[in-house]
């Protein structure tokens, strides 16, 4: 039982009993089933120790499966039309007989609690797709948390069957770098007319799409997005190219017409096409998983650190200690060090 005390009453939320075994799970997925994939991303996002541990077991086995997939990272600022060329270009991938999976990194619900991505529906079409699969933002936790989470899931979908994953994030700066290293190809979606043509366009994040892709290209707005389009041609012509051998490209669409994301798509299958035939594809995959090592084996020291009882209780006096100007900086680390290795050795003993 846990207890929950939502609006100042009490109330007692009886914890379900994991209904499934983790070969029902392996064996329903490994089938395609959407409720069990469902199912097994809940306990992946769950922050019980005890899902955490069925979870991994469960990845362990279906680790042989994982890596078939096309992955695909989307970002641009809220309102550049993210969701609506997602339904459209998910539909269009369904229609060719692939399956797709959509996952989303909100990195607004990290840092603020709230969410840009989460709170309304999204692709209601495309859930509604037999061929396609749509899973919302993974709302708690840090940043690190959330990446864990997506990366997870996406071998999940994999083992599912899924030929097509698509990563959404929001251009809101802080979760491109880590879609980045999630994808095989990075998409930067872009949109005209607001006055300011660079918006979210730092050099860095141009730096890693593969392509860039001026939405709202219809009515009024196309002479304008065709004139971006040239803009961002001529700077990207300038900047160090995202994927080896390949020259990132910009351009138009019309996601709402419907116009434009068949030619992306020849895009992509070039993309696939050529940076499988260089050795590139495999290279980058190889290169992901050891940072994706790293980035996991930093996250686990560091929440080993940050809940060792002894750093807990004595974190703030070391803080205030550094404030005061009583220790340097340096010296309330090696102190705090000192104490975490005694603590291993303690609990090891
Ligand atoms: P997101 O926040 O990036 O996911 O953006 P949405 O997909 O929710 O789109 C924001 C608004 O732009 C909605 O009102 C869409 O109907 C509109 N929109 C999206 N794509 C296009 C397009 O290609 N042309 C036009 N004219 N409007 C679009």
């Amino acid at each position: 039982m846990t207890e929950n005390q939502s609006g100042g009453k009490k109330r007692f939320v009886k914890r379900k009993k994991d209904p499934v075994s983790v070969t029902e799970l392996k064996t329903g997925i490994l089938n395609g089933d959407r409720s069990h994939l469902a199912k097994a991303i809940t306990l992946i996002e769950s922050n019980a120790e005890e899902h955490y541990a069925i979870g991994q077991e469960l990845l362990q086995e279906l680790l042989p499966h994982t890596g078939k997939s096309f992955r695909i990272g989307i970002t641009g600022v809220p309102g550049a039309g993210k969701s609506t060329f997602i339904e459209q270009f998910g539909e269009m991938l369904c229609n060719e007989g692939l399956r797709v999976a959509v996952l989303a990194i909100d990195p607004s619900s990290s840092i603020s609690g709230g969410s840009i991505l989460g709170d309304k529906t999204r692709m209601e079409q495309l859930s509604k797709n037999p061929r396609a699969f749509v899973r919302p933002s993974p709302t708690a936790g840090t940043l690190g948390g959330v990446h864990r989470k997506t990366n997870e899931t996406l071998l999940l979908c994999e083992a599912a069957g899924y030929d097509f994953i698509i990563i959404e994030t929001v251009g809101v700066g802080q979760s491109e770098v880590m879609v980045r290293q999630m994808v095989d190809f990075f998409l930067l979606l872009v949109i005209t007319g607001a006055g300011d043509e660079l918006q979210g366009m730092k050099k860095g994040i141009m730096e890693l799409a593969d392509a860039l892709l001026v939405n709202k290209a219809d009515g009024e707005n196309k002479p304008l997005a065709e004139k971006t389009k040239r803009e961002l041609n001529q700077i990207l012509h300038f900047l160090i190219p995202a994927t080896k051998g390949w020259s990132s490209k910009a351009y138009t669409c019309s996601s709402l017409k419907n116009e434009g994301l068949i030619e992306l798509w020849e895009v992509i299958r070039q993309f696939e096409k050529q940076t499988k035939e260089q050795g590139v594809f495999e290279e980058r995959r190889l290169d992901q998983r050891q940072e994706w090592f790293h980035t996991m084996l930093k996250e686990r020291i560091l929440s080993d650190f940050f809940f060792q009882k002894s750093i807990k209780s004595s974190l703030p006096d070391m803080e205030e200690r550094v404030k005061t100007g009583d220790y340097t900086t340096s010296q309330a680390v090696e102190v705090l060090l000192k104490q975490y290795k005694a603590g291993i050795i303690h609990m090891n003993s």
